[in-house]
C-alpha cells in the first residue's frame, strides 16, 4: 500500500536552474505609496500639526491627492493669445 507513490519523480523538472539572475524585486511601489500614505495620515491624526518634516509631507500628499478635489484657481486672463492684427 502506496498511496502516495505518484508524488515521487514526476514534477523535479521544474527545476531547472535558471540562467537569468532573477533581480530581488523592490516592494511594490503602489504598496510603498500605500504604506507612506497611511503612514502620515496616522502620523497628522495622532500628532495633529506637529509641523516636522513628516507633517510637511503629508501636507503636500493631501494637497496633491485632494488637488481635484478643489476648485481650480480661476487663471489669470494673461495667457489669453491676443495677436495684435496688424494689418
Ligand atoms: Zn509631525
Amino acid at each position: 500500500m502506496a498511496p502516495h507513490a505518484e508524488l515521487d519523480g514526476t514534477k523535479t523538472t521544474l527545476h531547472k536552474a535558471s540562467s537569468l539572475p532573477r533581480v530581488p524585486e523592490p516592494a511594490d511601489e503602489n504598496d510603498v505609496m500605500r504604506e507612506q500614505l497611511e503612514y502620515l495620515i496616522g502620523h497628522a491624526t495622532e500628532r495633529g500639526a506637529c509641523s516636522c518634516s513628516e507633517c510637511q509631507r503629508y501636507i503636500r500628499v493631501r494637497s496633491l491627492l485632494l488637488e481635484i478635489f478643489s476648485e481650480p484657481e480661476p487663471e489669470p486672463a494673461q495667457q489669453l493669445t491676443a495677436l495684435p492684427m496688424a494689418a
